[in-house]
C-alpha cells in the first residue's frame, strides 16, 4: 500500500484530497518540505534517508483518512526529538494545533525511551500492571486521541522496519508494543493495526516459534483450501437460490491470535477450527439468519459452537453470527456472517 521508499509530495497530496477534496493541503506541502529539510543528513540503519519514516508514518495516518493537522504533525514529529528544531519554530509555522500535537508526540517517544533506559539498568521486562500504568499515562498525557494515532502510526512503521536493529532492541520494542501499543489498538478498534502489530512482535520476539507457526499454518492452509473452494461454491449457489444477495470470501486469521489460542487453551494446531473461516456479508440482518439456515441445511454444526453476537453484541461492539459446521469432507468449518456495516465495524473500528 504505502511504499517505504519515499512518497512524493504529490502522492501524498492527491491521496488526501482523494477522501478530504476540499482540504487545504498547502500546510502538507509546507510540512513535507520542512520535515525533508530538518533531517536532510539523517539516515535511518538501513541506510535509507530518515526522511522516509515520517513521510510514510503520513501515509500510515493517510490511510486512516485523518485530517490535515494530524498528517502535518505525522510530517512534523521526529523534527523536534531529532533535530536542532525547537518547539518554538513549529508554533511560529504550523500554530498552535499542529505543535501540541507535535509536543505530545515527542513527550511519548521520551517516555518509551527513559522506559527503555531503565529497563536495561534494571535488567528485566516491566510487570504486567507497570504496562496497565504506561498505557494510562499515555492516555492521560495524549488527551488529544490524534497524539495517540500518530504514536501508533509511528510505532508501526518502525516494527515494519525493525530488521537492521539489534536483536536486543528488536526484543524491547517487540514486547513493548505488545505491552503497550497493541492493546490501545484493540481499545481503540483499529484491528488491522492490531493484527500487523501483533504478528511483527510476534516474529521479532519468539522468531522460532513464528516461523515454526507460520509454516505450519501454511501447510494446513494449502490442504484446506480445496475444501474452503468447495464450500464457498456450494454455498454461492443455495444462496443464489434461496435469494439472499451475499459476498462470499475465505479468510484466515493472524497468527499471533493462533499462537495466544494454543497457549491459552493448551491445544495443539488440528484442534483449532477457526484458523480458517468462511465469511458471508449480506445487506440486512434478516439476510444473516437466513444464511445460518441455509448452512446449517447443507452442514450438520457442531455443538455449542453458534455464537450469536447479533443478539447480543460482544463489549467491544463486535457483531456477527458464528457457527462451525461438518464441512465437505467432514471437518469442522468456521462460518461468520454478517452486514457489510458490521464489517466495517469489525475490521476498522
Ligand atoms: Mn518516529
Amino acid at each position: 500500500m504505502i511504499n517505504v521508499r519515499g512518497i512524493s509530495c504529490s502522492e501524498l497530496l492527491s491521496e488526501v484530497r482523494a477522501y478530504n477534496p476540499g482540504a487545504d493541503l498547502s500546510l502538507i506541502e509546507k510540512a513535507y518540505h520542512f520535515a525533508e529539510k530538518a533531517h536532510r543528513n539523517q539516515v535511518r540503519l538501513s541506510g535509507e534517508p530518515f526522511f522516509a519514516h515520517p513521510v510514510s508514518v503520513a501515509g500510515i495516518l493517510i490511510s486512516y483518512k485523518l485530517d490535515v493537522p494530524t498528517i502535518v504533525a505525522g510530517l512534523l514529529h521526529d523534527v523536534v526529538e531529532d533535530t536542532s528544531v525547537v518547539q518554538e519554530d513549529i508554533v511560529r509555522e504550523f500554530g498552535s494545533e499542529i505543535a501540541q500535537l507535535v509536543e505530545g508526540v515527542t513527550k511519548l517517544t521520551s517516555m518509551s525511551k527513559s522506559a527503555h533506559q531503565k529497563s536495561e539498568t534494571v535488567g528485566k521486562v516491566r510487570e504486567d500492571n507497570q504496562a496497565e500504568n504506561i498505557r494510562k499515562v499515555f492516555l492521560a498525557m495524549a488527551r488529544d486521541i490524534r497524539v495517540i494515532l500518530i504514536k501508533l502510526a509511528d510505532r508501526l512503521h518502525n516494527l515494519r522496519t525493525l530488521s537492521p536493529l539489534s536483536s536486543n532492541k528488536q526484543q524491547f520494542i517487540a514486547q513493548e508494543t505488545l505491552e503497550i501499543y497493541a492493546p490501545l489498538t484493540h481499545r481503540l478498534g483499529l484491528w488491522h493495526m492490531m493484527w500487523e502489530m501483533e504478528d511483527l512482535a510476534f516474529r521479532y520476539l519468539d522468531p522460532e516459534a513464528f516461523q515454526a507457526l507460520q509454516q505450519a499454518v501454511d501447510e494446513r492452509t494449502r490442504a484446506r483450501e480445496m475444501v474452503i473452494l468447495e464450500a464457498v461454491e456450494t454455498l454461492k449457489e443455495k444462496l443464489s437460490q434461496a435469494d439472499v444477495p451475499a459476498e462470499i470470501e475465505g479468510r484466515s486469521k493472524h497468527l499471533y491470535s493462533i499462537h495466544l489460542k494454543m497457549v491459552r487453551k493448551e491445544k495443539e494446531l488440528p484442534e483449532i477450527y477457526d484458523l480458517q473461516a468462511v465469511r458471508v456479508l449480506v445487506q440486512t440482518v434478516e439476510h444473516c439468519y437466513a444464511v445460518l439456515g441455509v448452512a446449517h441445511g447443507l452442514w450438520m454444526p457442531l455443538p455449542d459452537r453458534i455464537k450469536d453476537y447479533i443478539a447480543k453484541p460482544k463489549s467491544n461492539h463486535y457483531r456477527s453470527l458464528h457457527t462451525t459446521v461438518y464441512g465437505p469432507g467432514g471437518e469442522p468449518l468456521e462460518i461468520q456472517i454478517r452486514t457489510r456495516e458490521m464489517h466495517m465495524v469489525a475490521e476498522y473500528g
